[in-house]
Order: structure tokens, then sequence, then C-alpha cells
């Protein structure tokens, strides 16, 4: 399976990958206590329940070897590379958030070549999920969040806290479901005592909290306004509206259907992280996740660590995540490649069995994809 039988790319890229370990830094908090898994050619992990004692000894590994893919553990382990699992003596996990695009942005199939508008979806989310759910709802502070570009078509969001250092996958699931509204309803928001209607305010914690925010933000736009009331039409009335849910009370608003009307905005509103996290992931104290900064396989570009959780909003990943340059390199696409822009360099479309001689990040890129082969 292995070196036997490397194409002329995969021995290609390895040499490639080689190069980059030999010269950039590889830093793992814990690094010690972190099981790896190396993948290549076919498959993202291959050899699992490695373990180093220092940066040295995994770089060392690295540059000898040039896995395609590495991984490390979420967890922290008393013997890492210890097998069976129990016998490595779990000691805590990370908390992770792994968000990837699901292609819905675009309203095409984007497929391998991820389009720039799924990218900046799944950005959006990663924003969202960090300033409307980690910060403010789990009180997390920004030096617990460490992001990193998936290298791929996502980012990867760490927790690092004591706080959650030795939750079991139970109360991890629990995280997972409360950030995607698994459970959450219209009735929980609001409810009826005997003739009374009540509702969440702005300044509540929660989904309620959310709600009237986000309801209160819509309120100056006026299609959402009409479509509660005509006579909101009339900036009084919105005005009135505005300064009985800003004091919380959602009672006699002289809205007919209030109920309904409602809870058809709460449906519109999308405020849960529904479909855009995996909770598999979250709940997984033994997952292995892309080691930061490494090079994703499938892409040539890095897994890159961003130096704060605010430096996201600015980040490209088609810019600043290739890891190599412009030097010329010869490519044969086996299949149709479409317009892309990589680094600096925009390039294609063209067909099948078409010859290009491409800057290397651009040419790495596709032969990452299997979207070409060294001509
Ligand atoms: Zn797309």
């Amino acid at each position: 399976m292995n070196s036997l039988v490397q194409s002329a790319e995969e021995k290609f890229l390895r040499k490639k990958f080689s190069g980059y370990y030999g010269t950039s830094a590889v830093a793992v908090r814990g690094l010690e206590k972190r099981e790896f898994g190396f993948g290549g050619w076919e498959k993202k992990i291959e050899f699992r329940h490695i373990a180093f004692r220092n940066e040295s000894e995994l770089r060392a590994r690295l540059v000898a070897e040039a896995p395609l893919y590495i991984s490390h553990s979420v967890a922290y382990y008393e013997f890492p590379d210890a097998r069976p699992m129990p016998r490595k003596n779990w000691l805590g996990s990370d908390l992770i958030f792994d968000l990837d695009t699901d292609g819905s942005a675009c309203n095409h199939v984007c497929g391998k070549f991820t389009c720039q508008k799924c990218l900046d979806a799944v950005k959006a989310d990663a924003i969202k999920l960090i300033e409307e759910f980690l910060l403010p709802d789990f009180g997390f502070s920004k030096s617990e969040l460490a992001v990193n570009f998936s290298g791929s078509r996502g980012y990867h969001v760490h927790v690092v806290s004591d706080a959650i250092y030795d939750l079991d996958r139970e109360a991890r699931r629990e995280i997972a479901d409360y950030v995607s509204g698994t459970g959450l309803s219209f009735e929980r928001l609001f409810w009826n005592e005997g003739k009374k209607f009540f509702g969440p305010s702005p300044s509540q914690g929660g989904f309620g909290g959310k709600f009237a925010r986000a309801f209160l933000a819509k309120l100056s736009d006026d299609a959402f306004a009409l479509s509660i009331a005509r006579k909101l039409k009339k900036p009084e009335e919105r005005e009135k509206l505005r300064g009985a849910i800003e004091k919380g009370n959602w009672d006699n608003i002289g809205i007919t259907n209030r109920e309904k009307k409602l809870s058809e905005k709460f449906e519109e509103m999308k405020l849960t992280m529904a479909g855009r996290i995996d909770a598999n992931v979250t709940a997984d104290t033994s997952k292995l996740i892309r080691m930061p900064d490494s090079i994703h396989g499938g892409s040539g570009f890095a897994a890159k660590r961003l130096p704060t959780p605010d430096a996201i909003a600015g980040f490209e990943p088609m810019r600043s995540a290739p890891v190599f340059g412009s030097a010329p390199l010869r490519v044969k696409a086996t299949e149709a490649v479409p317009a892309l822009n990589i680094r600096d360099f925009s390039f294609g479309p063209f067909g099948a069995g078409e010859v290009r001689e491409l800057p290397e990040a651009c040419a790495i890129y596709l032969l990452c994809k299997k979207a070409a082969v060294l001509a």
C-alpha cells in the first residue's frame, strides 16, 4: 500500500511537503500528551497511535516521512501511543467545533473546487459561533479560543480551557445540541399564563435574548415590519412596538395572529447553528483533528492557525493558506478545471488533457485535488 506503489505525483508532493516541514515551525499545545495520526494518498489517517516527546522529534519525523495529512488527538493522554484506547489513560480534551461548507451557499454543486461563496459562508458561520455562542453564552474568553482554517473548506475552533478539559462525551453532546438548537422550540421562548402572553427580553441570555435582539434589529427593515402588521408602516407604531419589546413585553402589542407570526419569524431567523457544526466531532473526546499549520494533502494549503479569533474576519484562505509559491510547474489536467484564483494568480477554465505551466501554488493544488498529473 505504501512506498512501493507511490505515484510520481505522490512522490513529488511528499518531497515538497518535506521541504516545508524542514523550514516551518510546528507548535502543538501539549504535544507530548497527544496521539498523532498520519495519512497518505489514499487515506487521511493510515497510521495512528503515534506519539512524540518534543517538537524536534515530531519535526524530524515529518521531514523524513512527509505524510500528506497530519492529525493529532483533541485529547491529552498519559500514554498517547498505547493501545487499545483505554490503555492510553485519557486525561482531558479540548472542545472542538468543526465547521465545513455544505455547498449550500452557491446554489450549484461547487464540488471538489470549493467556491468563494461557500468559503465566505463558512467563515460567517465560524464568526457567528464565536460571537453569538462561545463568548456570550458559554462565557469563554478570546484567549481560550484557537481558530484555524481546516486546510480545505472550513474552520476548526478549539476551546482550550480548564472549564471543559474533563467533560465527558454526554456533556460535550449537550453543548453541541445547545449550539445546534436541538430540541429548541418556539413554545420554550413564548408562553401563555392565563390570558397573559410572555416572551423574552433582549437582555436575556440564551435563544430568548437572541430572538428578541434579532427581532428588534429586523424591525428597521420595512419588508420585515410590514410582514408583521400593516400599521407598522408608521414610524410611531414601530417605535411603540420597539419600546414594548425592549421591556420584554410581547402582550397587548396589537398584532393579529401574534403567536403564528412570531413563530414564523422565529423559524425564518435561523438563530441556531443547526447543520453548521458537526456535533459528532464536538462530542468525540478521542477525535483526531488536522494539526494546525500542517499541510492539507487535498489542497496543498496550510491548516493555517489564525493569530487571534478576531483575525478570521479578514482571513482569505485562497490568498493566505497556500503553502507554495510562484515557481513554474507543468501539469496536465485529468478533468475539467474551473476558473480559480489562488494567491494572486487567476487560471482556468481549461479542459481535461490540457497542459498548463502554472505557479506552483496552483499546480500543486490541482495535483492534490487529483485533477491533474505532472507533465
Ligand atoms: Zn460553492
